[in-house]
């Protein structure tokens, strides 16, 4: 593959290893770079483009919102759009309060504390630990990357906040670490995401909610990466048969402009008051209009009935492909969010992938993760798959 013209720049923090075109231009689930080259995208920006690209809704919310005037008022004042949307994410959901910010690391920062809050109002000082879980990838901001289970986002950083520990998806280690008197939350992932695309088991799930339930501990669901539809469903946690304390998302949530939210029960909201946490940007009145056309697109049963029956397809797909080659080792996923365990490193087949014109990521050092546009055709689907069978070779 050749390099764009765009000349390497040496001004950026170089925190990633960005590989070599240059986009210039996308529509639908197609991006192109500066040498007019395609990509179909197995990618979506990482969860983030569900509608895909140049889509017409999108645009025309855009333009609604530009038409106000009304960017940014800070959250001191109310405006309309951000109030809508979260009656409507208190409609569709187990929760009675949102709060809005603008990522999501920042998301399940404000989840902690109001974790922690709630947990010294009901039982004092001690009741302040987080437990996540092996595997979890919860961000990594400061209190974020203490709960995100990889060594080398955790150890450059230590000591890393305290009161946040690790555990093994294990319910009776589980049940010998969380107490009522020193666990104020616990937090997982429905299907984690970055630590290798894993639909963690429904029973341990469900028990582990029961287990936190009666020993009076929140937990804390983040469906920053498998929530708003990416499984199925709108909440991955629907599927579970379970519903949370508080609920964590972001990355799909306003088609690529930066919006994270945290829902909560009013138990929970009940322990926040004016002062307790807050954001200048979160919730503006531009990202919230453009996050209700999303949330009505994506909450659409027609759209999620879309992501089931191709996930299915996809899923069975992949399967295929595992039987057919011996670099593929395992397939797990759920929806239109798929992880195949390969035996090269990861980010080879990623670049190889890059020279058929497909954009996919990777999970760790030996995991692809596939997590194309929600709105992606069944033929665009197949394409992709030949070009990843092409790339794995
Ligand atoms: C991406 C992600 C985060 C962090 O979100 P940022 O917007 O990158 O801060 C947290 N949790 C999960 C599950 C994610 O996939």
């Amino acid at each position: 593959m050749t390099a764009a013209a765009l000349p390497m720049t040496d001004a950026l923090l170089a925190l990633y290893r960005r590989a070599p075109m240059e986009f210039v231009r996308a529509d639908g689930v197609r991006l192109f770079d500066a040498e007019g080259r395609a990509f179909l995208d197995f990618a979506a920006g990482i969860a983030v483009n569900s509608l895909g690209y140049n889509d017409a809704g999108v645009r025309q919310a855009m333009l609604e919102a530009l038409e106000t005037g009304l960017i940014h008022t800070s959250n001191l004042y109310r405006t309309a759009p951000g109030e809508r949307l979260a009656e409507k994410l208190v409609a569709a959901s187990f929760a009675d309060r949102v709060f809005f910010c603008n990522s999501g690391a920042e998301a399940n920062e404000g989840a902690f504390k109001m974790a922690r809050k709630w947990g010294k109002l009901a039982g004092g000082v001690a009741k302040h630990e987080i437990i996540s879980l092996r595997g979890a990838f919860h961000g990594r901001l400061f209190g974020t990357v203490a709960a995100t289970d990889r060594p080398q986002y955790r150890n450059p950083f230590r000591p890393l906040a305290g009161g946040i520990h690790i555990h093994e998806r294990d319910l009776h280690e589980l049940s010998k670490v969380i107490t009522d008197e020193t666990t104020c939350a616990v937090i997982l992932e429905p299907v984690q995401g970055e630590g290798g695309v894993r639909v963690l088991d429904a029973g341990f799930v469900r028990e582990l909610r029961a287990l936190t339930a009666e020993r009076n501990v929140l937990l804390i669901l983040d469906e920053i990466q498998c929530g708003y539809g990416r499984t199925g469903t709108f909440f991955a946690y629907e599927q579970f048969r379970i519903t949370p304390d508080l609920l964590t998302i972001a990355k799909p949530m306003a088609a690529g402009l930066p919006m994270g939210a945290v829902l909560t029960t009013q138990r929970v909201a009940d322990a926040m008051l004016p002062g307790d946490h807050g954001t200048t940007f979160g919730g503006g009145p531009l990202v919230a209009h453009v996050a209700n056309h999303v949330f009505d697109r994506l909450n659409d049963p027609k759209l999620l009935a879309h992501v089931t029956k191709e996930g299915k397809w996809f899923g069975g797909q992949l399967a295929a492909l595992a039987q057919r080659s011996a670099k593929l080792r395992a397939v797990r996923g759920r929806g239109l969010m798929w992880g195949l365990d390969v035996t090269e490193p990861a980010k080879d087949i990623v670049a190889r992938a890059m020279e058929h014109g497909l954009l996919i990521v990777s999970a760790g050092d030996h995991t692809l993760r596939l997590l194309p546009p929600l709105v992606m055709t069944r033929d665009d689907l197949k394409q992709g798959l030949e070009k990843l069978e092409a790339a794995i070779g």
